[in-house]
């Protein structure tokens, strides 16, 4: 009943929303928006380039490298002309030193120059020699802090190795580049076309070809590279391995969360063939809810084991017909259909279990500003049991099942109106092994399920164990300062932290 009621007042919200969306009804309250960035690399496949298409990229990041350097030169000569009071370089001031004004502007006409770049670089458009500006400076203010802070003398950067300026994309085929799509092209998915000032002579003419470079593109970028959340390309050569490498910089807008409940995080270990177990956290690690667990239906368990003893036997029939050469069609229908039904089953009994767990969190966000933690395994190995035929068969079953339990939660709560970035699957290595209250791996698992730490004589239930540190895993990643964000071991979804600013000031405990 109470989830109907929940339902009702979802639908309610939406419907509204998409009222506020057509102006019809605005909304009172704006949700202030946050900025994030992320960076994803591909490599470029300079196999499938032509030797013409290698040598202009190696020239254009030559003349890059040189102007960078340039520019460089003249900021550590000028630095009392040029530095704000901030510490800041001042780009209009660094422009009065090396570049030349064709137009008058709201300033006086500016004739002649101490740098002339223009001069030296002729070829060269402006915005080109502006983003080599604005490296220089980047990599200027970068040096500056870090000597600050250092005590010993720091070298300044030199730029020995190639360095290309930062590349922007502009809005509707303006800019310095563009990503194409090509699903369709067998050479390479997707392309980058990068527009240049450097001529290409053919005959006498002089013409400015732009340069497609080829991009290694598998799934694994699909899911994270969003094209068009592209703001910023730099190339980069990886000279050890002699390869030219992308790194786009993508741009997030997301909705910041604003809560004042207390924050909790629900850390749920899967153990997919009996129970789940979780456990309520507050941000500091302690225990707010103990022990909560899900029995799964006992009929329904009895049949998915029957089911993979009959498995097993065909399997053991089908291997000695095998070795006899025996016709097999009639037991791998069997071994098939049996699997099928093996996979339903479960998929019944795990969409059970997850609708507990939904009905459990649903109550709990209304009392905590709640995140849900849930272990999913990365390695496999160690979980399996036996009694379901074959060892990589076994892994791949139960890899399947998690990744469904898993998905299913998310969609389900996802659908309740909670943030995707609330629920994350965590990697789940070592969490059994440890011990949750001293972190120490000197533990025993006795037979009943038992959890024994021998260096803080801490005792208690194994599942509870594993599932306290799966909450604390995902604390203790949006605590850690060296994370811009926590990924999704399931989704490789990425959460920025700033989705979990509310663990920040209660870090002690991970000392
Ligand atoms: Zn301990």
């Amino acid at each position: 009943m109470k989830i109907e009621e929940l339902n009702k007042q979802e639908e309610l919200l939406i419907e509204n929303n998409k009222h506020g969306k057509h102006g019809e009804v605005k909304s009172t309250t704006q949700i202030p928006l946050v900025t994030f960035y992320e960076t994803v690399s591909l490599r470029i496949k300079t196999e499938l380039m032509t030797i013409r298409e290698c040598e202009r990229l190696r020239r254009i990041t030559e003349r890059d490298t040189r102007i960078i350097r340039d520019y460089l030169r003249i900021i550590y000569h000028n630095e009392e002309k040029i530095l704000r009071k901030n510490g800041k370089v001042s780009a209009s001031l660094l422009d009065k030193l090396t570049l030349t004004t064709s137009k008058k502007t709201n300033h006086k006409l500016r004739t002649s120059v101490p740098h002339d770049l223009k001069k030296r670089y002729p070829r060269c458009s402006f915005d080109e020699l502006q983003e080599c500006r604005d490296k220089a400076i980047w990599t200027y203010e970068s040096w500056k802090t870090q000597q600050n802070v250092s005590k010993n003398e720091l070298s300044r950067p030199s730029f020995k190795k190639k360095t290309p300026r930062p590349l922007f994309k502009g809005t509707q085929g303006r800019g310095t580049f563009q990503v194409h799509h090509e699903p369709v092209n067998t050479d390479a998915k997707l392309w980058l076309e990068l527009r240049d000032s450097l001529d290409t002579k053919r005959s006498s003419n002089r013409t400015h070809n732009r340069l497609w470079l080829p991009l290694a593109y598998s799934p694994y970028h699909e899911k994270r590279l969003k094209l068009e959340n592209i703001k910023m390309m730099e190339l980069v050569h990886k000279s050890k391995e002699q390869q030219w490498w992308a790194h786009f910089t993508l741009q997030y807008s997301i909705p910041q969360y604003q809560s004042i409940l207390p924050p909790a995080v629900l850390g749920v270990d899967l153990g997919i063939k009996k129970t789940a177990v979780a456990v309520l956290l507050n941000p500091t690690g302690r225990v707010i809810m103990d022990e909560i667990r899900f029995i799964v239906d006992k009929e329904r368990q009895s049949k998915i084991w029957q089911i993979s003893r009959q498995i097993k036997e065909t399997q053991r029939k089908l291997n000695k017909s095998l070795n006899n050469g025996q016709h097999t069609e009639q037991l791998n229908a069997t071994l098939f259909s049996l699997r099928r039904r093996r996979r339903s089953v479960t998929e019944q009994e795990l969409g059970y279990a997850v609708n507990q767990l939904v009905d459990f969190i649903l109550q709990l966000k209304k009392r905590y500003n709640l995140f849900v933690s849930v272990g999913y395994p990365k390695n496999i190995r160690k979980r399996h049991r036996r009694g379901s035929g074959n060892k990589s068969l076994r892994k791949k079953v139960h890899k399947w099942c998690f990744r469904y339990f898993i998905t299913r939660l998310q969609y389900q709560l996802t659908k309740y109106g909670f943030e995707p970035h609330r629920v994350v699957a965590v990697n789940e290595s070592w969490t059994s092994k440890r011990c949750s209250r001293c972190n120490s791996l000197n533990t025993t698992r006795t037979g009943q399920g038992q959890f024994n730490c021998h260096q803080c004589n801490y005792e208690l239930d194994a599942d509870l164990n594993g599932a306290k540190n799966i909450g604390k895993r995902l604390i203790r990643y949006a605590l850690k300062p060296k994370f811009s964000g926590i990924r999704d071991t399931l989704t490789e979804d990425y959460h920025p932290l700033r989705h979990y600013n509310c663990f920040q000031p209660l870090g002690q405990w991970l000392k």
